[in-house]
């Protein structure tokens, strides 16, 4: 009886082959930078702006760091300023220049192709009388120089375009991208985050003035950007406070996310020497996928791409289903960003390549790193294989903007709550729910209805989805995973849970057994 109780645990651990294929989103930190960050967390706890000596050892492993972050991007060190992340360094470059500027000179150039950290603020700069324009760009995502030269005027202070896109892996040319701003004296942010250890990055080759670094994309910490700021270039701090980083940058000095930055960089040139291996095992990604589903369409394009990245749609095939089974087989990949994946739009970068709204929808984005191996990508293309095929189980899924008042209150749907107890104590549930112990759903098959839908819902969606799957194993015909879990349906419609949670909520107790 024991061993019987424990079948979805085992359900669970049958699935524990992880394969992270999502390495733009960000990547595991490296066995190296791990050891000297720990380094630092354990005996340098000196503030670098102290004048005694720890507080000296600390400021000189600050300089140690910010010399390999300027070796690894061609750039002299007092040109490199470390700040929280990516996201702030385009915000300060964003907003200080517009300060500056503003409104001698009113417009930016910009692509539509930029993250969140560039498009959330340049909309945000809108609203404060900034002009924005957005350079077009061709089928595979690269900008049009002509149109971009016909937009750049002397009225513009600043054309901000990406190195490399986080979705589809284009790459810009950059030298040209100056070129052309030059001609009009407006200035280039670059935001380089996703190229550093994945393509050669030199700054100083290319002219830009402004440039954006980010350590957790080339497996160092999370929690730390850089800035490159040309030696000359107007700046003025988003931060007022100390005078740390020679008062570019107010705050301490995150020490140890520093010197885990620094390291990073320091293995720059192996991961460029790996990018070799990264590229073939891409090719062999896209022949597996091409034999799998001839039709399917690569949208990263063949050359002027990332070494590691593709993005790709299989035409008739729901994202969100695929994404699903493949997180069930302990596969992560992502449909867009992972900045959105909490939003139900399709991204905005497939949309402006051309895709359609439905076809944004059939495309996943796959992510190889320094641990990718070809076992991985054979592994991952035969789930792909068989969802495609039919051969999968099939559980539907359910956004937080999907789950209104209709699905909640429908007599033919049986809402089963997996979350954790302590979950539960926090925060109150879905209503007309039924909760059941987590790890022990194998215990309540007996009470579960057979003509219904049935909802599963956990606090984050991930262990609602292994549930899911175990219950259409056990021959439950209509399964739906709420996608992102409570978390998300709480934030996305907090109109429905102030109103609703926690109304009728039913405790099972497990089935007798005879
Ligand atoms: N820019 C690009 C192209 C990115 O891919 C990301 C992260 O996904 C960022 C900026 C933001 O970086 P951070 O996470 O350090 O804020």
């Amino acid at each position: 009886m024991q061993i019987q109780q424990l079948e979805f645990l085992k359900h669970l651990i049958r699935f524990n082959r992880r394969v992270y294929l999502d390495h733009n989103a960000t990547t595991p930190v490296s066995n190296r930078v791990r050891r000297k960050m720990g380094q630092v967390l354990r005996y340098h706890y000196g503030n670098p702006s102290s004048f005694y000596g720890i507080g000296r050892k600390s400021a000189a492993l600050v300089k140690q760091a910010r010399q390999y972050v300027a070796e690894a991007v061609h750039a002299d060190p007092q040109e490199i300023y470390f700040t929280g992340c990516a996201t702030e360094s385009n915000n300060a470059v964003l907003k200080s220049l517009s300060d500056h500027f503003y409104p001698k000179k009113k417009k930016i150039v910009s692509t539509p192709l930029e993250h969140p950290s560039v498009m959330h603020t340049l909309a945000y700069l809108e609203t404060q009388g900034v002009m924005v324009e957005y350079c077009p760009v061709d089928g595979q995502g690269r900008v049009l120089l002509a149109e971009l030269e016909k937009r750049v005027d002397e009225d513009t202070f600043l054309v901000c375009c990406m190195l490399a896109n986080n979705e589809t892996g284009v790459i810009q040319d950059l030298k040209a991208v100056t070129k052309i701003a030059s001609q009009q004296s407006a200035l280039v942010l670059a935001d380089c985050v996703q190229a550093l250890g994945k393509i050669p990055v030199d700054l100083h080759a290319w002219g830009v003035d402004y440039a954006s670094f980010s350590a957790h994309k080339l497996y160092g910490p999370k929690g730390i950007g850089a800035l490159y700021v040309k030696q000359g270039s107007p700046f003025s701090p988003l931060l007022h406070g100390g005078h740390q980083e020679s008062g570019m940058r107010a705050g301490t000095e995150s020490l140890h996310n520093i010197v885990g930055f620094g390291a990073a960089c320091q293995d720059v040139d192996r991961l460029l020497l790996h990018a070799k291996k990264t590229q073939a095992l891409k090719q062999l990604l896209i022949q597996r996928l091409k034999e799998i589903k001839p039709d399917c369409a690569i949208n990263s394009p063949e050359t002027g791409c990332l070494p590691n990245t593709i993005s790709v749609t299989f035409p008739g095939v729901d994202n969100a289903g695929l994404m699903a089974i493949l997180d069930y087989h302990g596969i992560a990949v992502s449909a867009g960003s992972a900045c959105s994946t909490g939003e139900d739009a399709p991204s905005h970068v497939l949309r402006a390549i051309g895709l359609s709204e439905q076809a944004a929808r059939q495309t996943i984005r796959v992510s190889l790193g320094w641990h990718t191996s070809e076992g991985d990508i054979r592994y991952t293309t035969k789930v792909i294989q068989d969802y495609i095929e039919g051969r999968s189980l099939l559980v539907n899924m359910i956004t937080p903007a999907q789950l209104n008042e209709s699905i909640l209150f429908d007599e033919h749907t049986f809402i089963l709550d997996v979350r954790p107890p302590d979950d539960r104590r926090k925060h109150q549930g879905l209503p007309n729910a039924h909760e059941v112990a987590p790890l022990a759903v194998e215990k309540y098959l007996g009470q579960l209805p057979r003509d219904k839908q049935i909802l599963v819902y956990c606090p984050g969606g991930g262990l609602s989805l292994m549930v899911s799957y175990y219950l259409k194993a056990k021959g439950f015909k209509h399964v739906i995973n709420l996608r992102g879990g409570l978390d998300a349906w709480r934030q996305r419609r907090s109109d429905l849970y102030l109103k609703y949670a926690g109304q009728n909520v039913t405790v099972l107790q497990p089935d007798k057994v005879e």
